[in-house]
């Protein structure tokens, strides 16, 4: 295309099949839909909105609500349509020419991608062969490249592995800018970052309403920061950019944490039986604090794999041209009976 960014030109765009099948393990979506009241309450506000205006710039109530969820105020909070936008304008406002991020592969691939169209650059540091990251390994990294951000994520997707508070430790040592923590799937674990989000701390940790709160379809995603750090991300957001919507979809979805924090137990047990039912099947699999469990067939490899659970109507993501996870697959845990489904299909792409 004529006048492109050379760098965007280079850029392979964001893939993730989105194919007609039975059944859909492949984005990590929860496969449990929110409670029919949040429905209800969420379509009577939406009756009374007064769609000529504006909404909300600052998303105020929106903010107010996620803060009282987390013990801190609203100008704790930033607010954006999915994490995605949160991390996007955290490069907007942080990163940019001359700066650089540090990830640590193998890991989400968005926090790669995300600086690279903001023409932040990027350096690659690596995890254990376990997939572990080791602290030393973070430290040998900040202190080569100085980054402006560092991305870590926990639990980490693709792997599921979980990063310890030792790794975060040792990334705010020895961090000249920020330490992003990406927690969209927190809720599965019992570790979180946020206890430690302090105003003397260049500490962000993103959450997103995608997985856990059942609502992919609204794309809403926060950071909860020192106050100081979501005002610099705020210059970054294009004016009114989070729709009326989406503000009160998420205000309500918090009066129904009980119920989502149900669904997300029924899911880590759910997990379980899954990571077991895997290993009984010539595939090598990681322990996963996450929705999801990577794997990769010891027999046959990972595309043919994933093309014949698609042919079986069953879609999971194919991760082997990732960094580190030749011949991996990726599945969501999803409902009992998807589950089974997808079982009864790989014993036979397997055979
Ligand atoms: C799914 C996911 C997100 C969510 O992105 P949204 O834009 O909020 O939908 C963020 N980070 C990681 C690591 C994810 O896997």
């Amino acid at each position: 295309m004529i006048g492109v960014r050379d760098d965007l030109a280079e850029l392979e765009g964001y893939h993730s099949a989105q194919v007609t099948v039975d059944v859909r393990l492949n984005t990590n979506e929860s496969p449990y839909p929110p409670p029919p009241a949040w429905r209800d309450a969420f379509l009577e506000e939406l009756a009374a909105v007064p769609f000529h205006r504006y909404p909300d710039r600052e998303a105020r109530a929106l903010r107010e609500a996620i803060g009282e969820l987390h013990g801190v105020g609203p100008e704790q909070i930033l607010a954006g349509n999915g994490s995605n936008e949160v991390i996007q304008a955290l490069c907007l406002a942080f990163g940019g020419a001359g700066r650089t991020v540090a990830v640590f592969e193998p890991t989400y691939a968005l926090h790669s991608h995300i600086p690279l169209i903001t023409g932040t650059a990027v350096a690659v540091g690596q995890r254990r062969n376990d997939f572990t990251l080791d602290p030393a390994e973070v430290t040998r990294l900040l202190e080569e490249v100085r980054p402006a951000i560092t991305f870590l994520c926990s639990p980490n997707n693709p792997t599921g592995v979980i990063d310890g508070p030792e790794v975060i430790e040792a990334a705010l040592a020895a961090a000249p800018g920020l330490v992003v923590v990406d927690e969209a799937y927190g809720q599965f674990t019992t570790t979180s970052a946020l206890s430690m989000v302090a105003d003397d701390r260049p500490l962000v940790v993103t959450r997103t309403f995608s997985k856990t709160w059942s609502m992919a379809a609204c794309r809403l995603g926060y950071l909860v920061a020192p106050a100081a750090v979501v005002a610099a991300a705020e210059k970054a957001v294009l004016p009114y950019h989070l729709d009326a919507a989406t503000q009160i979809a998420g205000r309500l979805a918090l009066r129904f944490t009980a119920e989502m924090e149900s669904r997300v137990a029924a899911l880590v047990a759910e997990r379980e039986r899954l990571a077991v039912a895997l290993a009984a099947l010539p595939v090598d699999i990681w322990p996963s604090g996450a929705n999801f469990l990577l794997f990769r067939p010891r027999d046959v490899d990972g595309p043919t794999v994933w093309k014949g659970l698609v042919e079986r109507s069953v879609l999971v993501r194919d991760c082997s041209s990732w960094p580190r996870l030749d011949g991996c697959l990726r599945v969501t845990v999803g409902t009992p009976a998807e589950d089974d489904a997808f079982l009864a299909a790989l014993k036979e792409v397997l055979a």
